[in-house]
């Protein structure tokens, strides 16, 4: 039965983004099974309710796609001993360095304190990524100063800035040092009250805590429950009004506490569209760093940390090829090391230079600069037999919707075209629509999604032609 639930986790990640795969399914466990009913483990009540009124039906769907009968049930119970999912102390120093995949020990979960009654909102764990730590965040001139402030921003000692604001392009660390600031203060103080967050689950359980009439709870952990609020991509709050307010009274209160507050854009603060200003001139309010696309040491560095991280044996020559290869997004650069990895091992060959540049041909760019929007959109057209005019239309039908977000999502990646720009390109569409579909595409990409990865590489390769 527990196998039953591993594939029907499977299917689901294909169908939702990492963010709420990771966030709401991934942390639940099998309980109890028998063949009418599987009661999964959930952290606290909050979890229970959310994932009653969101996943409730989706989860059935993908039990019975795999085998369970029609009248199989589903029940959550509540265990407030769930050890946190994410948990962080700073290794002594002079310690040796764990392997980035095998998580080190968990220390027990901070206690609550008692001033703090266990209400829905207390989730435990702090939300962060135990992959991401400064330990293996590799410094260079592209990334100086957010990496200095973020050091600084984690410290009880040193003069911090509040708000922090980092902002830079896709792919570019952004919310690996963010998670980073937590660790490092968990590290200093474990009973330190840390909270990651995207923009995205804030506005959801904002929403959420409105229609249930939870607010008081929700505002109670995120006012007052917390010492530091990590809030990632919070470009997310373009055009939504009311999280907005809700976040500028977030802010406030922490801010007057003398909280700190992480937050990270992929632009910069008066480039957000439809940002209320008085949030925007609150951002400005500390210090605003950005992260730029990484300078080819600075890339070698990064695929020598991770082929060491990996296990991965790298020669100096493939290391330059590949830093030469993928210039402007370090996910690129990690991915494309990780893909040649695994197509020397299915080889059994080593990875010499020969082998990388055979293994990427498909996939060197011609000269990065030469594509243009059109030509993207042509290729997307092109490999799903869809018409330009249809791609710019505003027919919502998935055979042209899907093709549309991946195109969308293209021509952010490669050409960093603005949103609202692209909005205008693809025939009118509204800024935040075609964030969403970056977003979406992204999130489907990193969590691999077969069709999506093929799709998107045999583009690139008609691009690169
Ligand atoms: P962003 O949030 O800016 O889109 P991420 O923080 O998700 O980017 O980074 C993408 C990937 O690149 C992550 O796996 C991250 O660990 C890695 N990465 C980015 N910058 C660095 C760096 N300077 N050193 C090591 N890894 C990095
Ligand atoms: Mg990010």
């Amino acid at each position: 039965m527990d196998d039953l639930w591993e594939r029907a986790l499977q299917d689901l990640k294909g169908k939702l983004s990492t963010e709420n795969f990771d966030t709401w399914l991934s942390p639940l466990t099998v309980d109890r099974a028998d063949d009418a009913t599987l009661t999964l483990r959930v952290p606290n009540k909050f979890y229970a309710d959310w994932l009653h009124t969101h996943y409730l039906d989706l989860v059935l769907d993908a039990l019975r796609a795999q085998g369970a009968p029609d009248s199989f049930r589903v029940d959550f119970s509540v265990s407030e001993a769930t050890r946190p999912r994410v948990n962080a102390r700073s290794e002594p120093p002079g310690a040796p360095r764990t392997r980035s995949t095998v998580p080190p020990p968990m220390p027990p979960p901070a206690p609550v304190p008692s001033a703090q009654p266990a209400g829905p909102y207390a989730t435990p764990g702090s939300g962060l990524n135990p992959r991401y730590t400064f330990d293996n965040f590799v410094v260079g001139p592209s990334n100086q100063l957010a990496h200095a402030a973020a050091v600084a921003a984690a410290s009880s000692r040193q003069k911090r800035y509040n708000p922090l604001f980092i902002y830079g392009g896709v792919g570019l660390g952004k919310t690996h040092l963010v998670n980073a600031v937590g660790h490092r203060g968990l590290g200093d103080n474990p009973n330190l009250r840390v909270l990651f967050v995207s923009a995205e689950r804030f506005t959801n359980e904002f929403i959420w805590a409105l229609q249930n009439h939870r607010i008081n709870e929700f505002r109670e952990r995120y006012r007052n429950g917390c010492d530091v609020l990590l809030m990632d991509d919070i470009q997310f709050l373009a055009g939504r009004e009311q999280t907005q307010e809700e976040f500028f009274h977030t802010f406030n209160s922490l801010y007057h506490a003398d909280r700190q507050i992480v937050v990270t854009s992929d632009v910069y603060p008066q480039q957000i569209p439809e940002m209320e200003e008085r949030l925007i001139s609150r951002f400005q309010w500390g210090l605003v760093a950005d992260i730029q696309a990484p300078e080819l040491d600075t890339r070698i560095a990064i695929l020598k940390a991770k082929a060491q991280q990996d296990q991965i044996t790298l020669a100096d020559d493939v290391a330059l090829f590949l830093a030469q290869v993928v210039k402007s997004n370090v996910r690129e650069l990690e991915g494309t090391l990780l893909r040649l990895a695994v197509k020397a091992e299915l080889a059994t060959r080593p990875i010499d230079l020969e082998f990388a540049k055979e293994a990427l041909r498909g996939v060197l760019p011609k000269s990065e600069n030469a594509t243009t929007v059109e030509d993207i959109q042509r290729a997307v057209c092109d490999y799903y037999s869809i018409r330009l005019a249809d791609l710019k239309s505003h027919r919502r039908h998935r055979a042209v919707s899907f093709p549309r977000m991946v195109a969308m999502y293209l021509c952010r990646q490669r050409l960093g075209t603005s949103f609202p720009e692209l909005g205008d390109r693809f025939g009118g569409k509204d800024h935040t629509t075609v964030m969403s579909a970056v977003r979406k595409i992204d999130g489907l990409i990193r969590s691999e999604d077969p069709a999506v990865v093929n799709a998107v590489e045999a583009i690139e390769r008609k691009l690169n032609l």
